[in-house]
């Protein structure tokens, strides 16, 4: 094959296409009960946007990001993620507020340049939320309850919800101090990555998969023990309303995710079947964000799930079965002068609103039927020599195999 598509970007072919298109619709439904509003932004924005917002010295800003020059000599980038680049919208165009809850969604594709493996891939889909306006924990509460929501109507109940706070721009530093104090002795036989981590963002060491690091980190100090009186009256509301509305979950202790704008909450949803990679969706607030951007002191809470992970999880867990979409009807022509006829009824067909289609290489009848099956086709109109001089079609019930001659006009009836 000459041409094959990039390393890490995998398409989406018509056999997945039905399962992604109930994957939309849900979140959709779900948006709307929610009162969010979509969003679309550009998949390129300045690179500066993403270095300030996620962290210069995180993987996506320091490894992952797709960066180009562009002809007009500006430093671009392929969106890594959507949250920056929704605030920057919303501060473009004047959308957020202080005294104003601001809900929106989007859909769409990331890029991240990352090592492809199963659940990771260079070009991804997210479908996801931000919420600006209110610092309140109930509303924290609302975004997990629509992510949970979204999965238990695709029929996924098991999902493991993981919750954490990792503190504020006050609590914080008592923390990584902390941290850093623990760490100390132990740094030398830890991962690389987890040097650079100690040095420029301590917490996220907490964040670290590697083996030998992990009996380290298990001992670690946790952030929910250095949080200040806020944080800590926040996090324990989050819980209580949690609970109140059945939302199982867990306190997971080391959960600090990959980002560096998150405060307060961070929460993810894990799925068992995912192997390595098992975050669906991960989420957090982010109140110093907007101001961090050059807006108004506008706190923000939100999450993004993977499509890539959850279509994976739907097609392992058989939760959905991806069906091809059928057509109702499937025109059958005999002959030159009847494919005529059947391109000029299959169009009225189609205006009539019924799905349609026809033979259009002049196959024999069996071959017809046969495809018309394939097709998921309820009827057939078949359309020979001897009918169209009687002015009729002959209407084939494709799962009865039962047939009647009959006017098109009637058919069509008959079919609707
Ligand atoms: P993040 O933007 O890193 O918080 O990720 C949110 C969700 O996006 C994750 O829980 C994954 O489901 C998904 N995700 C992140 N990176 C990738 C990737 N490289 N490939 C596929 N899915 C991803």
């Amino acid at each position: 094959m000459k041409y094959q598509s990039l390393r890490g970007m995998k398409g989406i072919l018509p056999e997945e296409t039905p399962l992604w298109q109930i994957i939309e619709k849900t979140c959709d439904k779900n948006f709307q009960r929610f009162n969010y509003h979509e969003i679309r932004t550009p998949v390129l924005e300045m690179s500066d946007l993403f270095t300030r917002a996620v962290g210069g010295n995180t993987d996506i800003v320091s490894k992952e990001m797709y960066s180009f020059v562009d002809r007009g000599n500006r430093k671009v980038t392929l969106r890594p993620e959507a949250t920056a680049a929704v605030v920057r919208a919303c501060l473009q165009h004047n959308l957020i507020s202080k005294d104003k809850l601001t809900k929106l969604f989007y859909f769409g594709p990331m890029f991240r340049y990352e090592r492809p493996q199963a659940g990771r891939y260079r070009q991804f889909h997210q479908v996801g939320i931000e919420t600006f306006g209110s610092a309140s924990p109930a509303v924290d509460a609302e975004t997990i309850l629509l992510a949970v929501k979204i999965f238990r109507d695709l029929g996924l109940s098991d999902l493991e919800v993981d919750i954490n706070s990792v503190g504020c721009n006050k609590c914080r530093p008592n923390f990584t101090q902390n941290l850093k104090h623990y760490l100390k002795g132990s740094i030398v036989k830890m991962c690389e990555d987890c040097h650079k981590r100690y040095q420029h963002n301590t917490m996220r060491v907490l964040d670290c998969k590697k083996p030998k690091c992990q009996h380290i980190i298990e001992e670690a100090p946790s952030t929910v023990d250095f949080l200040c009186d806020e944080c800590r009256v926040d996090f324990e509301s989050l819980l209580y309303i949690l609970k109140n509305l059945g939302i199982n979950f867990k306190v997971n202790k080391r959960l600090v995710r990959g980002l560096d704008y998150y405060t307060k909450t961070t929460y993810e949803i894990v799925s068992n079947v995912l192997g390595a990679q098992n975050a669906v969706c991960g989420g957090g607030r982010y109140d110093k964000l907007v101001s961090d951007l050059g807006g108004p002191e506008v706190p923000a809470v939100g999450f993004a799930i993977g499509l890539e992970r959850l279509v994976e999880i739907l097609k392992t867990t058989k939760a959905l079965s991806s069906k091809p979409q059928a057509i109702t009807l499937y025109f059958a022509p005999l002959g030159d002068k009847a494919k005529i006829s059947a391109i000029e009824y299959l169009h009225k067909a189609r205006q009539a609103g019924i799905s349609a289609d026809m033979d259009y290489f002049g196959k024999k009848l069996k071959a017809q039927l046969k495809n018309a099956d394939r097709l998921g086709a309820l009827y057939a109109l078949i359309l020979g020599d001897d009918e169209l001089s009687r002015n009729t079609v002959i209407l084939r019930d494709m799962i009865s195999s039962s047939q009647t001659e009959l006017s098109f006009e009637e058919a069509l009836k008959k079919i609707k």
